[in-house]
C-alpha cells in the first residue's frame, strides 16, 4: 500500500475510534457506529467490541509508524 493512502487509514481509524469513544450512547447509534446501507439493518451493533478493535488498530499503525 502506497504511504499516502496508509497516512489517511490511520488518520481514519484515530478520527473513528475518537468518535465512538466519545458518544454519549450506550451501545451505539446512528452518530457513531451505523452505517445507512446496511444489509442487516444495523441489528448486529457491539459498540464495546468495535471499540475495542480501533483501539487495536490504532495502538498497532502508532506502534508501528514508531518502530519505523
Ligand atoms: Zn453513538
Amino acid at each position: 500500500m502506497c504511504d499516502t493512502l496508509v497516512k489517511y487509514l490511520e488518520t481514519a481509524f484515530i478520527q473513528a475510534k475518537f468518535l465512538v469513544d466519545n458518544c454519549p450512547c450506550k451501545y451505539g447509534c446512528s452518530s457513531c457506529t451505523t452505517i445507512h446501507r446496511c444489509p442487516d439493518d444495523n441489528k448486529a451493533l457491539f459498540k464495546s467490541v468495535g471499540l475495542s478493535l480501533l483501539e487495536e488498530i490504532t495502538n498497532f499503525t502508532q506502534t508501528r509508524t514508531i518502530n519505523q
